[in-house]
């Protein structure tokens, strides 16, 4: 017979995603988008007045960017057969140009191995501590970030942790478009970070600006003068989508 407590933790079976590069996500999950190659010049012109943050366009060839995309959906429910947001979550990379989807791609969003720095894998791969800048967030993907470390995604498993000092951690992850007030300190705490260290954008906000790119209290001066390490698109991000990227910046697998 079990002592009491083990028998309550047994009843409360597995709380953690054992296996978390093969998760399935409901169909309603808005991840990587597909065009259809059927899309004629005009209907994509339709979705492009119809986006709020420009990330259709038409010309010169018909695509979807990631790195901008609210995934509000809108363009779906405009056009339901021309353009599609799939349950694939695995949408994280390190190559900006690799958020553009263009019409008719229907592949799997590709990671760069070769662009990943040697010092990545060969430092941080048994251990990433990160610190969390929210420069401007609106507590979206910061609410995310805080999950991808609670029990059921658990990425404490690999090594992967946030931190409140940056002078012990390996690397900063950025949330928020970046406003002019948080200018200076998101300089000061990534300067604090020992070398070699890693820069992360989490959500679309962090990535281009989103909603707010033509603001004129964002100053993104930090982000064009700093290589960029991982891209992590999403508005707010997914925790799976974070980790999944990290995993393969750190790996090489999905
Ligand atoms: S889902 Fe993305 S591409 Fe479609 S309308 Fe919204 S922001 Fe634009």
């Amino acid at each position: 017979m079990l002592p009491r407590e083990l028998q309550i933790l047994k009843s409360h079976g597995s709380q953690y995603i054992r296996n978390l590069a093969d998760v399935r996500l409901p169909d309603t999950f808005r991840g990587r988008p597909e065009i259809s190659g059927n899309i004629t010049i005009e209907q994509a012109q339709e979705l492009e007045n119809l986006c709020p943050v420009g990330a259709i366009n038409h010309s010169p060839e018909v695509s979807l960017d990631m790195g901008k995309c609210l995934f509000c959906k809108e363009c779906q429910f405009k056009q339901p057969d021309l353009i599609k947001f799939t349950a694939d979550y695995k949408i994280a990379t390190n190559n900006r140009a690799d958020l553009i989807i263009k019409a008719g791609d229907r592949n799997p969003t590709p990671f760069r191995h070769n662009l990943v720095r040697e010092e990545i894998g060969k430092m941080f791969g048994r251990a990433l501590k990160l610190r969390q800048i929210s420069a401007g967030g609106d507590n979206t993907c910061e609410m995310e970030l805080n999950a991808a470390g609670n029990v059921n995604f658990d990425m404490g498993r690999f090594g992967i942790e946030f931190h409140a000092s940056p002078r012990h951690c390996d690397g900063i992850v950025i949330t928020g478009p970046v406003t002019q007030n948080m200018e200076k300190a998101l300089q000061l705490c990534y300067d604090a970070v020992p070398s070699p260290k890693i820069i992360i954008l989490a959500g679309v906000d962090a990535i281009s600006g989103g909603l707010f790119a033509d603001n004129e209290a964002v100053k993104r001066s930090f982000i064009d003068n700093h290589t960029i390490d991982l891209y992590v698109p999403g508005n707010p991000i997914h925790p799976l989508t974070f980790i999944n990227g990290i995993y393969r910046m750190l790996f090489d697998k999905v």
